[in-house]
């Protein structure tokens, strides 16, 4: 690959994630030799100055990292270029084509998603989508299933699917990899990854920010399109599909698909039973007051800042074991999980009542704030205690524990990976088309459901976790939503 173009290579994604990860492979010497990176946008800046902002926005993070050397940033900025450019003018492309050449080029499109398919068609236009070229796009493709098909028409037309890497970032964690090892690197747990040993699984992505100035973009989206739709429904694949039969990309992308197809969908008559709805009102949030959405809106809104869902999935594997699901901002803690919740025990030989009580194991994928994968089992309580008293510990079975010299995972991990990834042309991390399709098949049902219903948000007070028909979607069932951390 010659090179690798960031449209937006000033935005706020680009300083933020993608160029701090260009930074961090470069330090770790994994960058492609000769690789050109260039950054394009409209603003007519100079190649010094767009330097000297990537390195205001590299050099805080790498310090922070201990990772800042001058030789790693001197590769880099030999690498980097920029060039104004309207990248959905083919016109404006040709000066850009003229500097990249012919060996290939990767188009990360860090732009607005309203640009996508008018940029992929300039992009054909211009010759930079030639079989040697690739396109990586940031989600949200589309904002239900006939904008996305628009937009994936106008790339199908411009490049084939093997070129195309829609990004999902979740799936760059290292946790969510390490998901797939411990699953399938693993005899224990495969036999019991199922209905008759899983009572329920649950997936929550808590945020504890406000919606604040991105509500034009928000506003339009709601929770359930920014992050169910992507991020949550990909969590849920990774935990639930079957074996693929080795890493291809193609080998995973078809179990994750098997997995969309088989979600059951919500109707309008379901919708107030199993699904909750929510936006949230003024409250305090990390000690500090917070204005409700409404306010931030500047005017009242329909959208939802909360979402939860039960989401059953109708195939053998998993018939009568639901996956509750819960994103939301301005809720009590920013918390990224998964939660495998095993069945109790089908009879207790220990005392009745509190010294003998026994809690159904439990494996906890932590995504943030840490990344950390943890086993709850039962234990003899140490002690002479002439009637045995259990109490229940937490396994760890994160990374660093067989390495103890190893050095944490960097935050900016995901980006890395996948930048890596796409580089490469290895796409088992990214998104097939037609997952992405399906996935939004299953969420406008939703929404239909939701508007056939007239089935408006429930208020719930910022940094709290939701309304609390949410706990009632798992009281119902006699569950709770996990609450042992923190
Ligand atoms: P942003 O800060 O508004 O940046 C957008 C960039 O696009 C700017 O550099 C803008 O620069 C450039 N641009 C606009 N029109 C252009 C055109 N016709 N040709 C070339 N460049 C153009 O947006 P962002 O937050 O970085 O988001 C970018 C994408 O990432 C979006 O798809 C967003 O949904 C996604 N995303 C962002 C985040 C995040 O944390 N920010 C997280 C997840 C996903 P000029 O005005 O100079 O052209």
């Amino acid at each position: 690959m010659a090179a690798l173009v960031l449209f937006g290579g000033g935005g706020d994604l680009a300083m933020r994630m993608l160029l701090p990860s260009l930074y961090f492979l470069e330090y770790d010497g994994l960058l492609p030799e000769g690789l050109k990176i260039i950054g394009a946008a409209r603003s007519d800046e100079s190649r010094d100055d767009y330097v000297a902002r990537v390195r205001a926005a590299v050099e805080g993070k790498a310090r922070a990292d201990d990772a800042w050397t001058d030789e790693a940033w001197a590769r880099l900025d030999a690498r980097l270029d920029y060039l104004p450019v309207d990248a959905t003018d083919p016109a404006s492309l040709k000066p850009l084509k003229d500097r990249v050449g012919d060996g290939g080029v990767t188009s990360f499109l860090a732009v607005s998603p309203s640009l996508y398919g008018r940029i992929v068609t300039a992009l054909k236009a211009a010759g930079l989508a030639e079989a040697t070229d690739r396109v990586v796009l940031e989600k949200p493709v589309g904002r239900d299933l006939q904008s996305f098909l628009q937009i994936d028409d106008a790339v199908a037309h411009a490049f084939s699917e093997d070129q195309v890497f829609r990004i999902d970032h979740y799936l760059g964690k290292e946790t969510v990899q390490n998901l797939i090892a411990l699953r399938f690197g693993n005899t224990i747990f495969e036999p019991l990854w199922n209905s008759l040993s899983i009572d329920h699984v649950q997936i929550t992505v808590g945020e504890t920010v406000g919606v604040g100035d991105r509500w034009p973009y928000y506003d339009e989206y709601g929770a359930l399109r920014d992050m169910l739709q992507n991020h949550m429904l990909q969590l849920l694949c990774l935990v639930a599909m079957e074996p693929p039969s080795d890493l291809d990309p193609d080998s995973v992308r078809n179990e994750k698909v098997k997995v969309i197809r088989s979600l059951r969908p919500i109707t309008e008559h379901e919708a107030e039973r199993v699904t909750v709805r929510g936006q949230y009102v003024a409250g305090t949030s990390e000690g500090k007051p917070a204005k409700a959405y409404s306010e931030e809106r500047g005017q009242a809104s329909d959208t939802e800042t909360f979402v939860a869902v039960r989401v059953d999935i109708d195939n053998w594997r998993w018939a009568g074991t639901p996956f509750f699901l819960r994103t939301g901002k301005r809720l009590a803690e920013k918390r990224t999980e998964i939660v495998i919740q095993f069945k109790p025990v089908p009879h207790s030989i220990f005392d009745h009542g509190e010294r003998g009580h026994i809690a159904a194991n439990r494996l906890v994928i932590e995504l943030q704030p840490e990344e950390d994968i943890a086993l709850s089992v039962m234990n003899k309580k140490p002690g002479l205690d002439q009637r045995m008293q259990l109490q229940p510990i937490q396994m760890s079975l994160s990374w660093g524990q067989g390495d103890k010299g190893a050095k944490p995972p960097r935050r900016r991990i995901a980006y890395e990976r996948l930048l890596l990834d796409a580089l490469a042309g290895d796409s088992t991390l990214f998104v097939r088309r037609d997952e992405a399709e399906q996935a939004w098949k299953w969420v406008d049902e939703v929404s239909d459901a939701w508007r056939g219903a007239a089935f408006k948000p429930k208020q719930y007070a910022a940094g709290t976790w939701g309304p609390q028909e949410a706990d009632l979607l798992l009281e119902r069932g006699g569950r709770a939503w996990n609450t042992g951390h923190g």
